[in-house]
């Protein structure tokens, strides 16, 4: 789960790590107030008004802008509010702006990269630290290796003080930028750990004219599948930042990830889902998803699957590839021939079940007179998908 700046900043302050200040707008109204109470409470002479989007690259996109006075902030927030912005991370469609982040201008003397994964080819915690702040650090990584440095952390003794200190040096600092530097490192990885964060990224760190650190951004994702330990962080989730499909099949329990291919496919296991997304390429088509429903496949789930496959306006035909293992191959047939009854399925569906009474089944999907073209075996599938796109 992804959440806005403004939230992981909140997040981090609690545990120790420097944050500017600022605050939450929803209007011009809201964006003014915020700004008038920062330079009530600070020095700094600019503001900096921030669109809040789960997306980088808002800088470049016109997404970040200084104001020097509440009354400039009202004029950007009205301006920033409600537009979409496209940055390299948005995709074409770009995203809508709702709300900003009002905060306080910094002194900025220099920017760093860092953050912190996790590292699936060794199984632990990466802290990677670059000295090319705010830049894409996809690009850093591909053109100049060694201006990224990677440090791996042991899960049973955590970031280690010498891995920090290794860190700060590797930026070039000294005195109480190091000590500050290390610091923050420290309290990131600690943050990061006990909240269960898949990504903690800050990009930039910045190195202020008068020494201090501060994260100027904050990219934070939680690990989905240890948010039920975290409650409170439930409700930071924005529904209107994510995609509509895979937000109803979230709230069905469905294991939905939209893609932007013409087959649609339902099938029981992940390990099984992503077999049949290769073979609906080799048949010459693109998945249009990928879509679990789980060891039961009961006839609400098959129903509710099919509904989101088909409000995808790209699909044009579906796969059905079900293994009956724990589920008989008949009962599953009977799901889907109900769901079929209660839905108008515009587009051919091929129903491949494999496993316990599958002739059975397959006999139900034939003498249904419903759009189902039943499958025997993965080949036959495959062929039937590839007839079933040409055709249309
Ligand atoms: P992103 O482009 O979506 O990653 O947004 P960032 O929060 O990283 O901001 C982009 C850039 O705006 C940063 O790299 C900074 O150069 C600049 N910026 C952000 N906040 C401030 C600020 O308080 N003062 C100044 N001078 N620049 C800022
Ligand atoms: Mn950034």
């Amino acid at each position: 789960m992804n959440i806005h700046e403004y939230q992981g900043k909140e997040i981090l302050k609690k545990f120790g790590v420097a944050v500017p200040k600022g605050y939450v707008a929803y209007s011009p109204e809201e964006a003014k107030l915020a700004a008038e109470q920062l330079f009530a409470e600070i020095s700094s002479p600019v503001v900096v008004v921030k669109a809040q989007i789960h997306a980088g690259g808002r800088g470049k996109a016109g997404g970040v802008k200084l104001a020097k006075s509440a009354e400039e902030a009202f004029d950007i927030a009205q301006k920033m509010l409600g537009i979409t912005l496209v940055t390299h991370q948005t995709g074409p469609e770009g995203k809508q702006v709702h709300r900003l982040l009002v905060a306080q201008g910094m002194n900025i003397d220099k920017e760093f990269y860092v953050g912190i994964t996790l590292d699936r080819a060794t199984s632990r915690n990466v802290l990677m630290i670059s000295t090319e702040g705010g830049m894409e650090i996809e690009k850093v990584a591909e053109e100049t290796p060694e201006k990224l440095l990677k440090i791996q952390v042991d899960p049973l003794y955590g970031l280690q003080g010498f891995q920090a200190r290794e860190a700060a040096f590797f930026l070039g600092l000294e005195g109480s930028q190091f000590n500050n530097a290390v610091k923050f490192i420290q309290a990131l990885y600690k943050a990061y750990t006990t909240i269960d964060a898949s990504i903690a990224e800050i990009n930039p760190l910045v190195i202020t004219k008068e020494g201090d650190v501060f994260a100027l951004d904050a990219k934070i994702n939680f690990d989905g599948n240890a948010l039920y330990r975290h409650k409170e962080f439930i409700e930071l989730r924005d529904e209107s930042e994510e995609d509509p499909l895979e937000v109803e099949a979230s709230h069905s329990n469905l294991n939905y990830v939209r893609l932007d291919g013409n087959v649609g496919c339902m099938v029981n296991g992940a390990g099984l889902a992503m077999g049949t997304m290769d073979l609906i390429q080799l048949a010459g088509g693109r998945p249009a998803n990928f879509l679990d429903v789980g060891g039961g496949a009961s006839p609400q789930t098959v129903e509710q699957g099919f509904k989101i496959i088909l409000s995808d306006k790209n699909v044009k035909a579906i796969l059905v590839n079900v293994f009956g293992g724990i589920v008989r191959c008949d009962r599953v047939a009977g799901g889907i021939i109900q769901a079929a009854k209660n839905i108008d399925l515009k587009v051919p569906v091929i129903v491949r079940l494999e496993g316990t009474n599958a002739e059975a089944a397959q006999k139900m999907l034939d003498e249904s007179g419903l759009n189902l073209i039943s499958a025997n075996g993965l080949r036959d599938a495959a062929n039937k998908v590839q007839q079933a796109i040409s055709a249309a």
